[in-house]
């Protein structure tokens, strides 16, 4: 049994919780025309690592609220929680971003906002 510590109401029984699967996955901008199936890669395909990985979870019998988590799937070790819209600060979370095949993408090129055309 995990002891998970949310960032709003401290540390609470896993059963309280529900993982909402792979954080930081940016959705194309509907300017950035990507292919079918680079939109299909990024709606279906989600990085499944066996080490440390950063995950969406969701405080569901408590506050409510959601978080990111950075988990070790193969000891369950929670590395480090931080609040949504921000980013990992820990060495290992930060290296899990930058390793995750997803930054490379199509997809999550296009959720960049594209450049100002025609203006000066
Ligand atoms: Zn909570």
């Amino acid at each position: 049994m995990l002891l998970i510590n949310c960032p709003h109401c401290g540390a609470r029984d896993e059963a309280e919780f529900s993982c909402g699967g792979e954080a930081h996955i940016a959705r194309p901008l509907a300017d950035n025309a990507i292919s079918d199936q680079q939109f299909a890669d990024y709606l279906f395909w989600r990085h499944n690592p066996k080490g440390v990985f950063l995950e969406r979870w969701r405080h569901g019998a408590g506050c409510r609220k959601w978080f990111n988590a950075v988990r070790d799937t193969v000891t369950d070790e929670i590395i480090e929680i931080y609040d949504m819209g921000t980013m990992p600060k820990s060495k290992l979370g930060k290296q899990a971003y930058a390793e995750n095949w997803r930054r490379a993408s199509a997809a999550e090129k296009a959720a960049q906002p594209a450049k100002a055309k025609g203006k000066k």
